[in-house]
């Protein structure tokens, strides 16, 4: 099933598997960033490593062959079907005691990771949520105006509308008063078609929640639309579309995906570049993993910042769970620190448990230049 909306993850967040256990997984599969042989060893790897962490926890025998059994199906089901697989990512959860299976095919590639806990593990679905704007298409022309919605890669008609606007005269055919006339008539009545699609525009975008609004339009009309949006319209326009009303529904989708890929590109580099900037004029920032992880520790980062898909292991402190790259005893409570496969995951853990901002870069940026990870500071680094 496709994952579309926060009511499947609110879903999962009701079954209770007390007192047994349940398994969520999750795996990017994006085929664009790697192939499938990478992906299988991935995942191959993270269940059998579970395998191993589930032999040394002590659980009750019911409890454990469940935990086992859902390594198994999910072994089953990548196995099976990872090839013909065209989502960039999936995500698994399940609780075989009592028979639960769910699988969603995510419109984005999450970290490839597998907790098996008393709940389902939900918040990178959550993650993929945020990560989505909600898009409105406004396609117009002299006749008709359509309405789109653009949302988790998937795309639905709202609404539509049509005028009877006559076409233009033809020069020759009329002359004189008579024909300046029905010319002025006709640019009245598209003038009123404009007027009513703009304040259609409005009350769509209102009562949608709309992040931004793409225009199709062609640039001979555009000065005449335009100025007619209500600010509030007007704010939310982020670009332009080559679709047009009549335009195939796959095309217009197709177009803003791009877009909406082009312009989430430009903010990620324009924040890396912001970061860039205050690292180097010694201002409120911080970059590399040792130097991050400290300031998140003291509680310091505003704004996480890292490369989608960076990862080392590390360690965390099991009492007030300070995170480190390699420190065998927690430097705040003296307590013997604990290893782990992924600190980066760690990292983004805190980072969401205490609603810090976080962004995920796609590389390559210029972040790569700086450890892949990177901080803007609540107050100025000192040095
Ligand atoms: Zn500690």
């Amino acid at each position: 099933m496709k994952f579309t909306n926060s009511s499947q993850a609110e879903a999962l967040a009701q079954i209770k598997t007390h007192p047994l256990q349940a398994t969520s997984f999750y795996l990017n599969t994006d085929k664009s960033e790697q192939n499938l042989k990478a992906i299988n060893a991935a995942w191959k790897g993270i269940v059998n490593q579970a395998r191993i962490g589930l032999e040394k926890r002590e659980l009750t025998k019911e409890a454990k062959k469940s935990l086992l059994e859902d390594l198994e199906k999910i072994s089953q089901f990548c196995t099976n079907r990872l090839n013909g697989f065209k989502s960039p990512g999936l995500a698994i959860f399940s609780c075989s005691a009592i028979n639960f299976w769910q699988e969603f095919e995510l419109p984005h590639g999450p970290r490839n990771r597998l907790v098996q806990d008393f709940d389902f593990y939900t918040r990178p679905l959550y993650a993929i949520l945020e990560k989505f704007k909600k898009i409105c298409a406004f396609l117009v022309n002299r006749r008709e105006a359509v309405w789109y919605e653009i949302y988790m890669g998937e795309i639905k008609l709202l609404d539509s509308l049509r005028s009877e606007v006559p076409k233009k005269v033809k020069k020759g055919g009329f002359e004189g008063y008579e024909s300046k006339r029905i010319e002025r008539h006709i640019e009245n009545l598209l003038l009123e078609h404009f007027k009513k699609a703009a304040r259609r525009t409005f009350e769509i975008l209102k009562t949608n929640n709309f992040d931004w609004l793409f225009i199709g339009c062609d640039d001979q009309f555009y000065p005449d639309v335009e100025p007619l949006f209500h600010t509030y319209v007007k704010n939310k326009i982020k670009g332009r579309l080559k679709a047009r009303p009549g335009t195939e529904t796959s095309r217009v989708l197709e177009e803003c995906l791009a877009l909406e890929e082009k312009l989430k590109k430009e903010e990620e580099q324009e924040l890396v570049k912001k970061l860039v900037s205050e690292l180097e004029r010694g201002g409120r920032a911080v970059s590399g993993l040792p130097e991050t992880l400290r300031k998140l520790n003291a509680h310091e980062v505003q704004h996480l910042v890292i490369t989608h898909n960076f990862s080392k292991p590390g360690r965390v402190c099991p009492e007030c769970h300070s995170l480190f790259l390699t420190e065998e005893i927690c430097t705040a409570c003296q307590v013997k620190t604990e290893e782990v496969a992924d600190i980066v995951d760690e990292m983004i853990e805190v980072a969401l448990n205490r609603s810090l901002p976080l962004t995920q870069v796609s590389p390559p940026s210029k972040l790569d230049h700086y450890g892949h990870i990177g901080a803007f500071l609540k107050y100025r680094s000192a040095r």
